[in-house]
């Protein structure tokens, strides 16, 4: 006989097991399918975001930076010591520890509010029917009122550079290098391209990075971009943008790139080639045509605003779904959907979802850039403060960047917060908390921000806004 749920989720990535934690808070019966197996072989759930993704990147990228600040930031304070090594199997090591804890965590809170773990593979064989085969290969249907489908994403792959796990390697590869290759190629100077490519560089590989594009970071405001792009070229990362990447030529232990820019045709060799250029949404073999459920022209499953499919019964949330692929505009997704199915009102605000790049500086946003609200035709004041004139970021010695804060010309209302610069993603934050609750320019510029902080950037970026920066001539 079917095992019957209220709730079965297929997918325990940061959308799907924060949906079956919260369902299950909600008291609905719940069950939760993932067919990730870890490099033993064994079950692990948090998906990307757990395994190969937000969290091995950053753990590489603490690492990474940790190494770089010992062996080029310490002089400044008066510090010296010996030679600095890096032991790269130490630092995976390391990596793959967070993860295992972290995953084995999510088991954990899984048992605590009684969501049932299913490993192995689901598939929608009708709007409440989800066929469930497990890693042995066992088959059997589990019924449920709603399915949440939470698949997740994969990596795209081009033709002239096919992935081989060597030396041509998308996200999965680039977080497990054993040792520091000497040449880095990374196609896509996109978010993992510039966050993984910054990894290996700061531990001594000579990093290219070869974008389509002409314009660097399109979706950041432009400011912010030109100076970031400006601050990672000083530190080594070779991007060269408008490049069309035509073919490639495993020889032995490294791979020869052929691309072509408005100069020419070019080659170079690199020991590793890490693609990065995007992801698309996953849904291989996850249900047959005949049940209704409609995906647009990129393959992302449609949904409304709230989730529902074409399909009654039937949710998608996270990558697998329009709108950014980040880990927690999935998880809110993953909360509207379950309170929504506990018959309560629920919603996410697609407008304020914050974005970081955790390069060093970083990289975070919320709301609209510059470009948009000119698009839009949208009146607006703009205040900006660099973290030179900041004395927290002089102590720190970490003085690149600046905040800038939006907002309309009319009502004051911050319409968007953007920062270049150290804890770039905590400072957005702020940014975020006070849009989400309507703030004005002169909310932000009457609060309080403690001395001496990061946050005064905020502060005073927010009083700049309207002329009336303390620590910088106002314009
Ligand atoms: P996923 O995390 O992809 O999880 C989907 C799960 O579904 C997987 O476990 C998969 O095994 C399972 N699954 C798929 N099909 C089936 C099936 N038929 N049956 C059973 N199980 C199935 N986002 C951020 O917000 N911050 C970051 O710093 C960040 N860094 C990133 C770094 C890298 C290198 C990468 C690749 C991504 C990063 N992201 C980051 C993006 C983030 O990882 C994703 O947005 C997030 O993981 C998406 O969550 P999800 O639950 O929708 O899907
Ligand atoms: P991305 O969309 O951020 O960047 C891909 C880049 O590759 C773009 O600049 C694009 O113009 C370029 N590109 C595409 N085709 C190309 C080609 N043939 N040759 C050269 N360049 C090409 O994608 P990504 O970096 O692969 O990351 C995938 C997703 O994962 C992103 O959507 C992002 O949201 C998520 N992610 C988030 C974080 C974070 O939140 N910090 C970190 C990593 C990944």
């Amino acid at each position: 006989m079917a095992q019957k749920f209220d709730v079965v989720i297929i997918g325990a990535g940061p959308a799907g097991y924060v949906a079956a934690i919260k369902a299950a808070q909600l008291g609905l019966k719940t069950a939760c399918i993932d067919k990730w197996l870890d490099a033993a072989g064994k079950p692990a759930l948090g998906g990307t975001c757990l395994n190969v993704g937000c969290i091995p990147s950053k753990a590489l990228l603490d690492s990474s930076h940790k190494f770089e600040e010992t062996q080029k930031g310490l002089k400044a304070h008066g510090i010296s010591i010996g030679e600095v090594a890096i032991d790269v199997p130490a630092m995976i090591k390391r990596k793959e520890l967070i993860i295992k804890k972290l995953t084995t965590g999510i088991k954990g809170l899984f048992k605590a509010n009684g969501v049932t773990s299913f490993a192995g593979t689901g598939r929608v064989v009708a709007p409440k029917q989800v066929e469930f085969v497990d890693h042995e290969g066992t088959t059997e249907i589990i019924e449920a009122e709603n399915v949440i489908i939470a698949t997740g994403s994969a990596p795209i792959d081009i033709p002239p550079t096919p992935i081989n796990g060597d030396t041509i390697v998308d996200n999965v590869g680039a977080l497990a290098f054993q040792s520091v290759p000497e040449k880095v190629g990374v196609i896509g100077a996109g978010v993992i391209g510039l966050e993984l490519g910054s990894v290996w560089s700061r531990l001594g590989s000579e990093v290219t990075i070869l974008e389509a594009l002409d314009g660097f970071l399109p979706m950041v405001d432009q400011q912010v971009a030109k100076d970031a792009l400006k601050v990672f070229r000083k530190q080594k990362l070779d991007i060269r943008m408008g490049t069309r990447v035509t073919g490639s030529d495993v020889q032995g232990d490294q791979v020869a790139v052929n691309y072509t820019d408005s100069e020419g045709d070019h080659e170079m060799t690199f020991d590793k080639l890490i693609v990065a250029v995007g992801r698309k949404p996953y849904t291989d073999n996850l249900f047959d045509e005949s049940l209704g459920l409609k995906c647009d022209e990129r393959g992302f499953i449609e949904v409304d605003e709230q989730c529902r499919t074409t399909v009654p019964g039937i949710w998608a949330i996270g990558d697998v779904v329009r709108g950014p692929m980040l880990a927690h505009k999935g998880s809110e997704e993953g909360v509207m959907v379950a309170e929504l199915i506990a018959d309560k009102i629920a919603q996410v605000n697609y407008d304020l979802i914050p974005s970081v790049i955790y390069t060093h500086p970083e990289i975070a946003w919320v709301g609209k850039t510059e470009e948009q609200l000119k698009e839009e035709g949208v009146e607006y004041n703009a205040g900006t403060f660099p973290f030179a004139a900041i004395g927290r970021a002089q102590a720190a010695n970490d003085t690149a960047g600046m905040v800038k804060i939006l907002a309309h010309k009319e009502t004051d209302r911050v319409l968007g917060i953007h920062v270049f610069g150290p804890s770039a993603g905590d400072l957005a934050q702020q940014g975020v908390i006070a849009m989400e609750f309507g703030a004005s320019a002169e909310d932000l510029a009457m609060t309080v921000f403690a001395h001496p902080t990061l946050s005064e950037a905020v502060h005073e970026a927010a009083l700049a806004v309207n002329g009336m920066a303390i620590h910088i001539p106002n314009k």
